[in-house]
């Protein structure tokens, strides 16, 4: 599920339910009611439609733990409006269609998705579960996700990937994006909210909630029948400290602590290094599915964990200089995305998109110098933007950074506190750009090697 929109970024749609046509708010607004109206719906034309676009797109009629909500139908991720917050992302600017349906499969109850890191330990084999999780790219596995793979998924489907100038973002907004996408999917066909905890924001009010919500959760974990029951927290990292026998990892907003040994860690912040550097690790955020078995004196123990590396604005970056360009894109007061390509290195994609243009305008980051294959891939990609007439800004990291043109007329102004931003209406540019639906959908020559 997605409410779109909070944020004020996305327009609410007119959808149809039965025979009444309302704005996808005023469906929300009022639960009770909202579950009388699509329960009908559902027991007398089984789906509803979003009239973003014209032929409308059916929408499925959905209820997950007693809350009624409208989701995408299976399959249709471009038949909506740009602006329609049931809209998917485009097919060209994102490593998903390097997956086989097994991997991901949508379907009316929800999104199947299977990845390549087991959840149970079987106690009398000791199999270590997370250490075989890691495959780059190569299409080495089209089948299943890694774990990075999957935090990029539910990052991209929360449309956490998107920067909205003027919109600035929180945790809170984050949380509660990721764990409508986690409610409406499986992990094969166990629901991912019983194996997946998003660690919520901390607020004194909720807290004791909070605490309890989580109790619950670990109470699944653990030993049992000689197996052992391993599970996801998603959360971001805040540091990691020495002990006698390797680490203890904190998260924001998470107050168990994760220990973890020294190699596991050691192999980890190799795996994931652009994460981890002294830029990043200053400037940026490291946001992590932490995979955590329970030892029998209660204590958390990292089995292993995909990370990703993201602005303070969560928006996820590759590397240091794209640090450097999403900030400059933000400072620019630009709205855009970043394609992710879940971990599969064969897929190219451009490192962001500026969507505040019509047609959009893309940017590539030009990191390595004086590799020959890198420089050959590099020319393929400058012709392929050249013979299409596409706007492309390019920066060549061994020269300064180029000038991001800045948007100038926003209506939403800095004067928003974080939390006035995420429940803002307004959002909408209204300069002469805009994004709008003529956007093209662009398919990057996919040849190798990738950059
Ligand atoms: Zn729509």
């Amino acid at each position: 599920m997605h409410f779109g929109t909070t944020d004020g970024s996305n327009t609410s749609p007119n959808v149809r339910v039965g025979n009444r046509s309302m704005s996808l708010d005023d469906l929300y607004r009022d639960r009770a009611r909202c579950a009388r109206i699509l329960a009908s719906a559902r027991a007398e034309d089984g789906h509803a439609w979003c009239e973003c676009n014209c032929p409308q797109s059916k929408l499925v009629i959905r209820c997950r733990q007693g809350v009624w909500h409208l989701a995408r139908w299976p399959g249709d991720r471009i038949g909506h409006a740009a602006n329609c917050p049931f809209r998917g992302i485009d097919p060209g600017l994102t490593g998903r269609a390097a997956f086989s349906e097994s991997a991901i499969q949508e379907s009316r109850d929800g999104v199947h998705l299977r990845i390549a890191t087991s959840l149970t330990t079987d106690l009398g084999t000791r199999s270590k579960p997370g250490l075989g999780d890691h495959h780059r790219g190569g299409g080495s596995n089209r089948h299943r996700l890694t774990l990075l793979g999957l935090l990029e998924y539910l990052w991209e489907e929360s449309r956490l990937n998107e920067y909205r100038s003027g919109s600035r973002l929180w945790w809170g907004r984050c949380h509660h994006a990721l764990v409508s996408q986690v409610e409406n999917s499986f992990l094969g066909d166990q629901p991912l909210s019983e194996v997946m905890y998003v660690v919520p924001p901390f607020r004194k009010e909720s807290a004791a909630n909070n605490e309890a919500t989580w109790n619950a959760f670990a109470a699944g974990l653990g030993s049992k029948n000689r197996r052992s029951r391993l599970g996801i927290v998603l959360g971001e990292f805040k540091d990691a400290a020495a002990t006698s026998r390797g680490y203890r990892i904190r998260l924001r907003n998470f107050r168990k602590p994760i220990f973890v040994t020294r190699k596991l860690w050691d192999t980890l912040t190799m795996r994931f290094q652009s994460a981890f550097t002294s830029q990043m690790t200053a400037q940026g955020r490291q946001v992590g599915l932490w995979v955590v078995d329970k030892a029998t004196r209660g204590y958390l123990r990292l089995s292993t964990a995909g990370i990703m590396a993201t602005t303070q604005s969560w928006i996820p970056v590759d590397s240091g200089y794209e640090l450097t360009m999403a900030n400059a894109l933000a400072d620019a007061n630009r709205s855009f995305l970043k394609p992710l390509r879940y971990q599969h290195c064969d897929v190219v994609l451009p490192d962001f998109v500026i969507t505040d243009t019509n047609p959009r305008t893309y940017i590539e980051v030009w990191g390595i110098v004086g590799r020959e294959s890198y420089e050959r891939r590099k020319q393929e990609k400058q012709d392929y933007y050249k013979q299409r007439g596409l706007q492309l800004i390019e920066w060549n990291v061994s020269e300064s950074i180029p000038e991001v043109p800045r948007l100038l007329s926003c209506r939403v102004s800095s004067r928003l506190s974080t939390e006035d931003a995420v429940t803002s209406s307004s959002g909408q540019f209204v300069a002469g750009l805009s994004s709008s639906d003529s956007h093209g959908n662009e398919q990057f020559p996919q040849a190798t090697p990738a950059l």
